[in-house]
C-alpha cells in the first residue's frame, strides 16, 4: 500500500513528495519447520520523503517495526505455553533465546490487560468452554462491539464473579476523577471529599439506596437521603456516570 503521509516528518504525500526508492531486505525469524531454525527474507519497499529527505520502509503485517522475530512467531509462543513445557523448551522449539521469550510473554500480558479506566459503549459477550482447570465449566469473554477488541475473558460467568470485576471500573474510574479533583481549588477539594466519604454509596445497586433517610449530611450541610448523594456525585463526571 502507498503511504499516506511521511513517518518522520508528518507531511501528506501530495504531488509525488514521497516516492519509492528501492527495496530493505531483512531475515526474519519464522515459525520453525520441523523444529529446525527457519528464516524468510522479507522484501520491503523503501520510499523516499522529498519535504525532509530522508526514507522509511513500508509496514508489514507479519512484523513489528524495528524487529526481527515474526509476529506468527510471537503469537505462537503464548499458545503452546498452553502444553506442558519448560521454559527453555518453548525457546528452543521458536528458536529464540528463553530471555527472548519470557519478554514476548510479558508485553503480550501487558497489551491484553484492561485499563479499568473506562468501558466501550457497547459489549458482545459470550461464554465458551475453555481450558479443563478453571472453576467452572463456562468462561465468560467480552469484547467492544465497535472495535471488535478483546476486553478480557473471566475464569466463569457466575453472577457474583461479574459483579465483582464490573465493579473495579467504576471503583478505578473513580479514583482517575479523584485524582484530578485533588489540590486544584477550594471548590473541588470539596467534591473531592464528598467522593470520599460516599464512594461506598456509589458500589450499591440502586434499588438498594436509601431514599427514604434525611439525616443531616454534614458535609453536603444539609438532610440528604443515600439517592440523591449518589445523584450528586455522578453529575460531577460524565465518566463516572457512564460506567456507574
Ligand atoms: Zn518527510
Amino acid at each position: 500500500m502507498y503511504p499516506t503521509h511521511c513517518p518522520n516528518c508528518g507531511s501528506i504525500n501530495e504531488d509525488f513528495s514521497i516516492v519509492k526508492h528501492g527495496f530493505l531486505t531483512s531475515r526474519l525469524k519464522w515459525l520453525s519447520s520441523s523444529h529446525q531454525p527457519t528464516f524468510i527474507q522479507l522484501k520491503k519497499q523503501r520510499f523516499f520523503c522529498r519535504d525532509c529527505q530522508t526514507t522509511f520502509v513500508a509496514a508489514s503485517p507479519e512484523v513489528d517495526a524495528g524487529c526481527f522475530i515474526a509476529n506468527r512467531v510471537k503469537q505462537s509462543i503464548p499458545i503452546e505455553l498452553q502444553d506442558n513445557l519448560s521454559m527453555k523448551d518453548l525457546a528452543r522449539r521458536h528458536g529464540v533465546s528463553p530471555t527472548t521469550t519470557t519478554r514476548i510473554l510479558v508485553q503480550r500480558g501487558k497489551e491484553h490487560a484492561p485499563d479499568f479506566q473506562h468501558l466501550p459503549e457497547n459489549l458482545c459477550f459470550d461464554e465458551f468452554k475453555s481450558v479443563k482447570h478453571v472453576t467452572n465449566k463456562m468462561s465468560f469473554i467480552f469484547c467492544d462491539a465497535a472495535t471488535r477488541k478483546i476486553i478480557d475473558i473471566l475464569p466463569n460467568r457466575l453472577q457474583k464473579t461479574l459483579r465483582d470485576y464490573f465493579s473495579i471500573y467504576s471503583l478505578k474510574a473513580r479514583v482517575a476523577f479523584m485524582k484530578k479533583l485533588f489540590g486544584t481549588d477550594y471548590e473541588k477539594m470539596k467534591d473531592y471529599r464528598k467522593l470520599k466519604s460516599y464512594w461506598r454509596s456509589m458500589l450499591k445497586s440502586a434499588t438498594h439506596l436509601n431514599y427514604q433517610d434525611y439525616s443531616y449530611q454534614r458535609l453536603f450541610k444539609k438532610p440528604m437521603p443515600e439517592t440523591e448523594i449518589v445523584d450528586y456525585l455522578l453529575s460531577l463526571d460524565p465518566t463516572l456516570k457512564a460506567i456507574y
